[in-house]
């Protein structure tokens, strides 16, 4: 039975683990992607403004230019990379009291965005991958190693449309559909964090009748076994995920208001609640175009809680005002997100610690996690440009080496 199976189970649908399934399928190889969303692209994420053509990164938005990976992948897909707008002077709010300073900006590198939307590469990735190998609204709860395959238990909301994740930690068990799956690998590409606190890790070596029939020594493989989990759990444990703790707001203007004042559209503010804000405006040459400037919300987490979305929003449009002036006001559509309250990105430790890199180091473990199988493909766990899209696609490759390596 098992046989017929995918040979690969991917859980997490972001950027790495699309891109592994993208990988996976040039190589034949057979795998189903498993994520927990109603949609694909996990930290990657847009919302759609008056332009079919363009949306609004409340995700990432920049590439840096020595980010060589991911600059390919967008050229290989057809689209095309622009430089961030910085034509003008950048200002800087002091305080509520006092105007806004200008002055000449932050300094190179440039920074690159995707024509369109960071989205697109994932709408682009994902529209390859066969739907009868893709479980949306599905979150994996348990991961078993049975000593050949990974015995993957999950559950998926009703409606394959899916609950908001908000709405899933509430749903009835009506509403959801437990199944499992077994795969002979295994690509984790969820957050290390999001993996320690929300996945059970097991080692269950398969035997057949009862346990007293076990000869002792697989008893102690598996037991060896289990503390490999559970040593690998700890250290996923100490990851932070990079960017977990921000939130993002956006606006869209008819016109660039900004810019005909010879401003950039950079700021930055010891005001709030945006500590820094930037132009995300696109322009095609036939003048087909959104405006629009985004900023993080600079305030920490537990103080953002404390207001609604509506009241968030608001106090982002006054700011925007205060700084750019009363034009700011006669905006289009706003946008927010809160990554810290995503349960599939962050959590209670992310929302509360200070931003920090991450960095994992499991060479030693790393001959372990060959033998059995099991393969790290989220941005975290690559050794370059860790938390970034390019650790993302670094990661993902590893991963599908990695297979490659058992394939005959
Ligand atoms: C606000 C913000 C700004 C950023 N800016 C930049 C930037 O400018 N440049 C840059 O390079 N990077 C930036 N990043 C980081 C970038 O988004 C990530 O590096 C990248 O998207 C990571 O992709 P990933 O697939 O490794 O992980 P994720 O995108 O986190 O994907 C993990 C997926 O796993 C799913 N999942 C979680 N738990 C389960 C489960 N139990 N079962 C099934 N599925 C599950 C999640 O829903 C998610 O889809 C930013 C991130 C944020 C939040």
């Amino acid at each position: 039975m098992k046989k017929n199976h995918p040979k690969v189970g991917i859980v997490g649908g972001g950027l790495a683990g699309i891109y592994t399934a993208y990988l996976l399928t040039q190589h034949n190889i057979t795998y189903d992607i498993i994520e927990a969303k109603a949609i694909f692209g996990g930290r990657i994420y847009g919302e759609n403004t008056q332009s079919d053509d363009y949306k609004i990164d409340l995700g990432p938005s920049w590439i840096f230019p020595h980010q060589q990976e991911i600059q390919k992948l967008v050229t290989r897909l057809g689209l095309q990379l622009v430089e961030q707008y910085n034509s003008g002077d950048a200002l800087f709010q002091r305080s509520a009291n006092q105007q806004p300073e200008p002055f000449s900006g932050v300094a190179p590198p440039v920074m690159y965005r995707i024509f369109g939307g960071t989205s697109r590469l994932i709408d682009l990735l994902s529209e390859n991958i066969d739907e009868q190998n893709i479980r949306l609204s599905t979150t994996a709860n348990s991961l078993q190693y049975d000593g050949q395959y990974w015995h993957i238990k999950m559950q998926t909301s009703k409606s394959q449309c899916g609950l908001l994740e908000k709405d899933k930690s509430t749903a009835t068990p009506e509403e959801l559909t437990i199944s499992s799956a077994f795969f002979e690998h295994l690509v984790i590409a969820v957050p290390p964090r999001v993996i320690a606190h929300k996945l059970s890790f097991e080692h269950h070596e398969s035997t057949t009748g009862s346990s007293t029939q076990v000869p002792d020594i697989f008893h102690e493989k598996a037991v060896i076994q289990q503390a490999f989990l559970q040593v690998l759990n700890n250290k996923f444990e100490q990851v932070p995920t990079w960017m977990a703790a921000q939130a993002k707001f956006a606006v869209t203007y008819s016109r660039p208001f900004w810019r005909k004042s010879g401003l950039s559209g950079q700021a930055f503010s010891h005001v709030g609640p945006m500590g820094e804000i930037h132009d995300a405006s696109f322009e095609d040459d036939s003048g087909n175009s959104v405006f629009a400037l985004f900023g993080f919300i600079g305030i920490p987490f537990a103080h953002r809680q404390q207001v609604s979305i509506e009241q968030m929003k608001n106090a982002c449009l006054s700011q925007l005002a205060s700084i750019f002036g009363l034009k700011a006001n006669e905006y289009q559509q706003t946008y927010y997100k809160d990554w810290a309250s995503d349960i599939f990105t962050a959590n209670s430790v992310d929302q509360t610690q200070a931003p920090m890199h991450p960095h994992i180091d499991l060479a030693s473990e790393q001959p372990h996690l060959q033998q059995i199988k099991l393969h790290l493909a989220t941005s975290e766990f690559s050794e370059r440009e860790a938390g970034y899209m390019e650790g993302a696609i670094l990661a993902a490759t590893n991963a599908v080496e990695e297979i490659l390596l058992t394939v005959p």
